[in-house]
């Protein structure tokens, strides 16, 4: 007997769980489209090339230990981590109005953010897209924080349902909190065009809200790491103060590593001191010191041109090799195939994932069948796809749908 008897199960993870099956199938094409992380053309994982020449530098140094971090993080990071996002032409940054402290990864930004909204914009809701990645809600829940939803993905064109996003935005209690995908929207793949985010801004303005970007594919989306953060710098610009969760998983490929910031954009170099110490407070609660290995092997890329410019350059490869893909599947569906549809949101959406339309049912019979393993909602992870699979994975969604 156990006086934790009466704990319910919790439902399975739709990913994890799908990733199993996978595991599982002995089919001889199978294709796993479900993880949201990069893979080579070999379908293996990847260690960025500059990643591995850090990592070495790093531990080969004299002065290299495993002593913790401290509250706020490694502060060469944590720096390189608010240029990067903010760029360095940031007014924030020139004025020192910025607030910044490590992260466990990602994630742990997000739960971060959400424990100084719940102190410190008490009762304020959080808008989230509707769909958004499921962990957003989840650590709301866990945070104690109620969400709202606003309209963002419009399944009709599987683009952007931008009027129903204003109008969602601009009917939302004044002074909620927004959080706002920066690039490659997971699950859909679909961004806003910097016109939209223009008319994004205009609306989160005149409802005065909070905003809170996600940046989990920086440089990762484009291979720009500019262009991926135009939405970020333009909010700035826009007078806005921002809250920014960095997720360094995608771009370095650290994913186990757990490198990530969380940077503030506020009103004065004063309130960013006060901001700064009670996230470093915070933090001393949650987890105390956050992982210092990855923050210490992207603080070398970040800090070393040389290894910078190397670093853009495996962004480029990552990319487009993604982006390859997606043109690969078009084509052999448009072109060969004459697949039923229109498929061009498969080369627009951008990013690691995109919503292909699929419905349930076609989407079981593509595991069942064909052992390509996506998600219900008919999300696929491109990276899954290469040379060696992309072909039996169009054949399959043709197959499907007809
Ligand atoms: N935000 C979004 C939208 C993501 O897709 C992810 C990862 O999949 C994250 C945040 C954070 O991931 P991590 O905690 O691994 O950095």
């Amino acid at each position: 007997a156990s006086r934790y008897e009466s704990v319910p199960q919790p439902p399975g993870d739709a990913i994890f769980g799908i990733v199993k099956e996978f595991r599982a199938s002995t089919h001889p094409s199978k294709v796993n489209l479900s993880i949201g992380a990069y893979r080579d053309d070999q379908g293996q994982p990847w260690v960025l090339p500059v990643v591995k020449k850090a990592e070495l530098q790093l531990v080969q140094s004299p002065s290299y230990d495993h002593e913790y971090l401290g509250m706020e993080g490694y502060a060469p990071f944590v720096q390189a981590a608010s240029l990067l996002v903010l760029g360095k032409d940031s007014k924030a940054i020139k004025e020192g109005r910025v607030a910044a402290v490590q992260t466990v990864s990602g994630t742990g930004a997000i739960r971060l953010a959400y424990e100084f909204y719940k102190n410190y914009r008490k009762d304020a809701p959080i808008l989230l897209p509707r769909p958004t990645w499921p962990n957003h809600p989840q650590i709301a829940v866990e945070a104690g924080i109620k969400t709202l939803e606003y309209r963002y993905y419009d399944a009709k064109t599987k683009g952007l349902d931008l009027a129903g996003m204003l109008e969602d935005i601009k009917a939302a209690p004044p002074r909620s909190i927004i959080l706002l995908h920066a690039c490659a929207h997971n699950p859909t793949g679909v961004d806003p065009t910097p016109e939209q985010w223009k008319q994004i801004a205009e609306a989160c303005l005149s409802r005065d809200l909070d905003v809170f970007f996600d940046i989990a594919y920086q440089g990762f989306a484009s291979g720009d790491l500019g262009r991926d953060a135009w939405a970020v710098r333009h909010f700035e610009e826009r007078g806005f103060e921002l809250f920014v969760a960095q997720s360094f998983s995608k771009n370095f490929g650290l994913y186990g590593e757990r490198t990530g910031a969380l940077t503030c954009v506020v009103g004065s170099k004063e309130t960013a001191a006060k901001v700064t110490a009670q996230l470093g407070r915070l933090t001393r609660a949650l987890v105390s010191n956050c992982p210092s290995h990855g923050a210490k092997i992207a603080a070398v890329v970040l800090n070393d041109p040389a290894l910078y410019a190397e670093w853009e350059d495996n962004l480029q490869t990552m990319s487009k090799r993604i982006q390859t893909m997606r043109d690969q599947v078009f084509d052999i569906l448009t072109k060969e195939l004459k697949t039923p549809g229109d498929w061009t949101h498969i080369k627009n959406q951008i990013g690691m994932f995109s919503y292909t339309g699929l419905t349930k049912a076609q989407c079981t019979a593509l595991r069942k069948d064909r052992a390509v393993f996506l998600l219900d909602s008919g999300r696929i992870s491109v990276a899954g796809l290469n040379e060696g699979n992309v072909r039996y994975f169009a054949e399959s969604l043709d197959w499907a749908v007809r």
